[in-house]
């Protein structure tokens, strides 16, 4: 009964059972020389050796979770991600989940660390939730090395004259101390280093100047890992990553500083996916995390492609609601893989739609409000809006949206009867699911549902091409996903989206919106599906290697804050075992 229990602890009773990884690579029908053990039970797997033996299957059906606009809670799309697996295995489908491995930050701070909960989950959760196989150490370090190749850079053409820098085999460089675009990261929320000073001292001690750290999982070198196809496209985009600008305004690159051959080397390793399973033993592949705010938001391409070849099923996730991560596996993900969804599923829960409707907004940490245990079928009904919005989005990217309700406790028969009234009107199928109370056999309504729409013909189009101007492509995202009248822009802003626009390299870039989560707006107190306002950019930053432009809607920021009730307080170790518990 998962209601009397913790995740960490229902995790650590299914781990007693788990598969080890021996188990899980037979079930996958992998060669030796393909599973890569990292202990028994988290392997990686050699993905290009998979793609070989597999070249010229066809893909399984492949399936994306995404959300309505969630509450700061989060509204169980990773469990529903991991529930569908376990659905699906039940109806006796050969099914692989594609994930993304959560960031030090949240999971030490407010959200936890996305393995799902209750009788779906993703295990085992310890390694999951710390570090797993170090992949985000190698990109902390590929990304740092950017840094240190810049900085040191930046003093070598301040300390010496041209001759000695000749004589030395180094062209200036003549980077601009204030437009250094790139900033150094760290895998925590640390408000503290958003904004830094950094070459203190003397000549020897580096070049005095601002700068700055973002959280690991919004670098460049994340996205490059979700998005690379394999190791040679990974070693392109490596050298085109823009640092800085020079002082007549040409970009300088991590080619131009040497150093994008050595960041690979740190990241040769990273590339392979992880392999873990659920709570069920059905096989996931755990491989890049970057969020859906503030980056693409999407678990890896590498993972995708080898999971489509293994699986007749696979189930990913995109980060948050369907407004930034769904548009974005959309018009970015798939277009850099290629692959072609047949179904996305919408999880929404009672809870979120009544707070969309006019309940309370919930704050992590804190009891819900009361009102949330009262039925109140005018707050969900009102509440709804969000999600036929969100409905329609899916239905614009030309596939079939499946409505799952995930089910909590105190969710009444009239509410539920409401969403699924009110979604089946929007042209959606609609399934009630109990996967985190009763694990895949709570989950095979949903699966049912998603057979049907995988059955289905689909006509996947994108809403842009990369040949539509940036300025319209934005609007389009802003009014046709968002549903915005328009898009308003700093005059930062618009020097910048105009410059790009002139530059046939950076205007056929794709588009990776910033946003808060917490609302289709830029503004994270508005909820439901608003109308009459309009969008404001502030910044567009460059990211050349991953592939694309990121316009900066509002106020959201690079590095996240600790909170002052932070996760980190309720996780300890058992010094006996060396079992760590309160992870969540
Ligand atoms: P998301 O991926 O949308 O951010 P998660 O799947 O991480 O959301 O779930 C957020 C939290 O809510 C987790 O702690 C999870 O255990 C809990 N949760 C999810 N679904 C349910 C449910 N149906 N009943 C109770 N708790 C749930």
């Amino acid at each position: 009964d998962p209601t009397k229990f913790a995740d960490w602890q229902i995790a650590e009773e299914a781990e007693k059972g788990m598969k080890t990884v021996y188990e899980l690579a037979d079930k996958l029908g992998l060669a030796k020389e393909e599973l890569l053990p990292h202990g028994h039970y988290v392997a990686k797997v050699d993905y290009k050796k998979i793609l070989k033996r597999y070249e010229g299957k066809p893909d399984g059906k492949f399936v994306d979770v995404t959300a309505i606009t969630p509450t700061p809670l989060g509204e169980g799309k990773s469990t529903t991600t991991i529930g569908l697996v376990q659905g699906l295995g039940k109806r006796g489908k050969n099914v692989i989940g594609t994930i993304r491995q959560p960031s030090g930050g949240p999971t030490m701070n407010i959200k936890g660390s996305a393995a799902g909960g209750g009788l779906s989950q993703c295990i085992p959760l310890t390694p999951f939730s710390l570090g797993l196989t170090g992949d985000i150490n190698a990109i902390m370090n590929a990304h740092n090395l950017a840094m240190v190749a810049l900085t040191s850079r930046m003093q070598h053409e301040f300390n010496y004259d041209d001759a000695t820098l000749a004589k030395k085999n180094l062209r200036r460089l003549n980077i601009d101390p204030h437009r250094v675009e790139m900033k150094w990261i760290i895998d925590f929320c640390a408000q503290s280093l958003r904004q830094i000073v950094i070459g203190l001292g003397g000549k020897m001690d580096g070049f005095m100047m601002e700068s700055g750290f973002a959280i690991a999982v919004s670098s460049e070198i994340m996205a490059i890992l979700s998005v690379a196809k394999d190791l040679k496209d990974m070693r392109e985009r490596m050298g085109k990553i823009v640092v800085a600008y020079d002082k007549s305004g040409k970009p300088v690159t991590t080619a131009d500083l040497e150093v994008d051959g050595a960041m690979t080397a740190w990241m040769v390793e990273a590339l392979n996916p992880n392999l873990m399973q659920t709570i069920e033993g059905q096989p996931v592949f755990v491989h890049a995390g970057p969020f859906a705010n503030i980056a693409i938001g999407q678990s890896s391409i590498v993972a995708d492609r080898i999971a489509l070849k293994l699986g007749d099923y696979v189930v990913t996730e995109s980060g948050f609601g369907a407004d930034i991560g769904f548009e974005k596996f959309w018009n970015l993900k798939c277009r850099f893989s290629g692959s072609k969804p047949n179904a996305a599923v919408l999880v929404a829960t009672v809870r979120a739609l009544k707070c969309h409707g006019g309940a309370p907004v919930p704050v992590p940490g804190h009891p819900l409000d009361p009102c949330y245990k009262e039925e109140n079928v005018g707050w969900v009904e009102k509440g709804t809006e969000n999600l036929t919005h969100l409905i329609n989005v899916v239905k614009k990217a030309g596939i079939n949206p499946v409505v799952c309700i995930n089910a909590f406790y105190t969710d009444t028969e009239p509410e539920i009867n409401a969403v699924r009234r009110l979604a089946e009107r929007a042209g959606a199928r609609v399934a009630l699911s109990k996967h985190w109370l009763k694990g895949g056999d709570g989950a095979v309504e949903l699966a049912d549902a998603v057979i049907d729409a995988c059955n289905e013909p689909n006509d996947f189009k994108f809403l842009y091409e990369l040949s539509t101007p940036l300025r319209t492509r934005i609007e389009l995202i802003a009014e046709q996903v968002y549903g915005a009248d328009g898009v308003d822009y700093s005059p930062d802003a618009l020097a910048k989206v105009k410059a790009m626009e002139a530059d046939p390299e950076t205007s056929k870039l794709g588009t990776c919106m910033v946003k808060t989560h917490l609302s289709l707006t830029d503004n994270p107190n508005i909820k439901g599906a608003p109308k009459n306002w309009r969008l404001s950019i502030r910044d567009i930053l460059t990211f050349k290697g991953a592939g694309f432009v990121v316009p900066i809607a509002g106020n959201i920021k690079l590095m996240p804050g600790t909170c002052s009730d932070p996760a980190y307080r309720r996780v300890d170790v058992d010094v006996e075992t060396g079992k760590v518990k309160g992870l969540f």
